[in-house]
């Protein structure tokens, strides 16, 4: 399956998400969102605080590993291709496939943080706060891939 909001990911991420959406639409479930930009973040974030609907993330922008292409959200499949949150769905299923490509999954998520189930994320062990900061120097997300691939050590 060829979506291409998997290439707005991490490059190094492309491979496993897209075995995670081949797998996940064999139990009815597809990507409903990837990247998301700093405005797109605000807007994600004010839902449910300053306008109406349900909180859907803890995450300021800039916050969130959306930010910088490290992580994807998906949910189920309704009748006719609509996404589905409800809780009737396999999301520990969902989860485990995720887990075993070496994602970490937003449902393991203890309080007080939201129990986020479509989401999945690689941090390779760095905290969003940094990644905040190496943005912030030149705001391309371009670098902070760069910065990353020394980081993981895969640039010498
Ligand atoms: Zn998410």
């Amino acid at each position: 399956m060829n979506d291409p909001r998997i290439d707005q990911l991490y490059l190094p991420i492309r491979s496993a998400a897209t075995e995670l959406l081949d797998e996940a639409a064999k139990i009815g479930a597809f990507m409903f969102s990837g990247y998301r930009s700093l405005p797109d973040q605000k807007e994600t974030y004010a839902q449910g605080r300053t306008v109406p609907g349900p909180i859907v993330t803890d995450a300021r922008p800039g916050f969130s590993y959306h930010n910088y292409g490290l992580a994807l959200d998906l949910v189920f499949e309704h009748a006719a291709g609509d996404p589905s949150w409800s809780y009737s769905h396999d999301w520990n299923t969902l989860g485990a496939i995720g887990k075993s490509l070496g994602f970490e999954w937003g449902g393991d998520w203890p309080d007080p943080y939201i129990h986020d189930y479509p989401h999945f994320q690689m941090t390779f062990d760095i905290s969003v706060q940094r990644l905040y900061i190496v943005y912030a120097r030149t705001w391309k997300l371009t670098d902070v891939w760069s910065w990353l691939d020394i980081k993981r050590g895969v640039v010498a």
